[in-house]
């Protein structure tokens, strides 16, 4: 195994901190079929007997998606209302009110947080070792793959 491979799994994730269902406006049902849905389901599993450095998003991307451009006018797909915060859900049904306060607390949580993280790990392994070769490890979907192509 390559001293310098960092493993990056950032939707594997299918945790919800309490304070997501604060913003929450539709039944918690259709919250949890499309927490399956639109996670990279065990990916991280598929990763787990690799002994590598590895950062794994602590936070379904349904509460945020680490993977996103952070600021909305940089990312395509905030205009779906699927930016760093998502708002809506695959197929255009709104399930959160973010307010603009609201979404700058969820990016020092969880965006923020990530982000540090990786940043730190990464430039650790660089020191050590003069380069790192990042894996980012995902999951494609056909059917959302069909709604919004790879940017899914
Ligand atoms: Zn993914």
């Amino acid at each position: 195994m390559a001293a310098n491979l960092l493993i990056h799994i950032p939707h594997a994730s299918l945790c919800l901190p309490p304070d997501f269902w604060r913003d929450v406006m539709v039944d918690r049902k259709i919250i949890e079929n499309n927490l399956h849905f639109m996670a990279d389901y065990k990916v991280d599993e598929l990763a787990r007997d690799i002994d590598c450095h590895k950062v794994i998003a602590k936070y379904s991307r349904l509460y945020c998606d680490v993977e996103r451009f952070q600021n909305d006018a940089d990312e395509p797909m905030a205009r779906l209302g699927m930016g760093a915060v998502y708002t809506h859900l695959p197929g255009g049904v709104q399930y959160r009110q973010v307010t603009p306060e609201r979404r700058k607390e969820i990016i020092r949580q969880a965006y923020e947080y990530h982000h540090i993280q990786l940043n730190k790990l990464s430039q650790k392994i660089v020191n050590q070792y003069g380069s790192c070769m990042m894996i980012d490890l995902h999951s494609y979907s056909d059917d959302l793959v069909r709604l919004y192509g790879k940017s899914a």
